[in-house]
């Protein structure tokens, strides 16, 4: 993490979540005109007069974050319950678009691969919040892509799926599982040129492979990141992505789980 995260202000501005999070809405702060200030800000959204707030401000390389997003914050009408808000700096400064970037890099790693949505988008609400801010350079910044002068964009072309490296019956997996279940985290004799030794430690070619293309869609792998060695993390991401594509839930990578991560559209 790259940025100053802050948890010492929160706001009373909150209430009992009881839906799941389907999406992030973007917000500025104010019109820069009126030359907004972050201190302003902040006690704006963590009085209990103003009843308002958000999950998280950023502004430069800092987060602050007021309400938890285990909770609802009261940032958009009529579209809290189901999302993540976060107050943008609207002098819409490169760092600020880092910033938020990496912070929706990470929401998605926890709630999946939700959409962001502008607040003046939101069923019911009446403003033009977040002005100009730019929710395509948010996206694709948050997917890893330059923090330069946006790119014109050519069409991508779907990437081409990479065959499915194990033999018939078998799949990435917990190293609980049986022999059929590659984890990557020790020898197996099924596949010997897959899972290789480096530096004394056993690693799956394949199963980085795929955990690399999971982190291009943008999905928080965990901290070791494509290691080729199938871990907590790596069953979180996988469970969340079959869920949020239709697959079985089971947390194998078979074909099918294999095939999505590069045929399916990432959104
Ligand atoms: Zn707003």
């Amino acid at each position: 993490m790259s940025y100053k995260y802050i948890t010492e202000l929160t706001s009373p501005n909150r209430s009992k979540r009881r839906s799941k999070v389907r999406r992030i809405v973007i917000h500025h702060w104010d019109d820069p005109k009126r030359k907004p200030s972050l201190d302003g800000v902040l006690s704006w959204l963590t009085t209990t007069k103003s009843k308002v707030s958000a999950h998280y401000v950023v502004s430069g390389r800092k987060v602050y974050r007021l309400v938890p997003e285990s909770m609802v914050a009261w940032h958009a009408r009529g579209g809290s319950s189901d999302s993540i808000g976060i107050e943008c700096d609207p002098r819409q400064q490169d760092e600020t678009y880092e910033t938020a970037a990496e912070l929706i890099r990470e929401i998605r790693g926890r709630h999946g691969d939700i959409p962001l949505v502008r607040h003046r988008d939101v069923k019911g609400s009446s403003t033009t919040c977040p002005g100009t801010y730019d929710l395509a350079r948010l996206d694709r910044l948050a997917r890893g892509g330059s923090a330069a002068c946006p790119p014109p964009a050519p069409a991508p072309a779907a990437p081409s799926v990479p065959p499915f490296p194990l033999p018939r019956g078998h799949y990435y997996g917990p190293p609980s599982g049986p022999i059929q279940s590659v984890s990557g985290r020790g020898r197996n004799s099924r596949v010997p040129s897959d899972v290789i030794e480096v530096n004394g430690r056993w690693r799956s070619k394949g199963l980085a492979t795929w955990q690399a293309r999971m982190q291009a869609r943008g999905w928080n792998i965990g901290e070791s990141g494509a290691d080729g060695r199938y871990g907590r993390d790596t069953a979180r991401v996988v469970k969340r992505f079959q869920k949020n594509k239709g697959l079985k839930v089971d947390g194998k990578i078979g074909p099918a789980t294999w095939r999505a991560a590069w045929a399916l559209p990432v959104k």
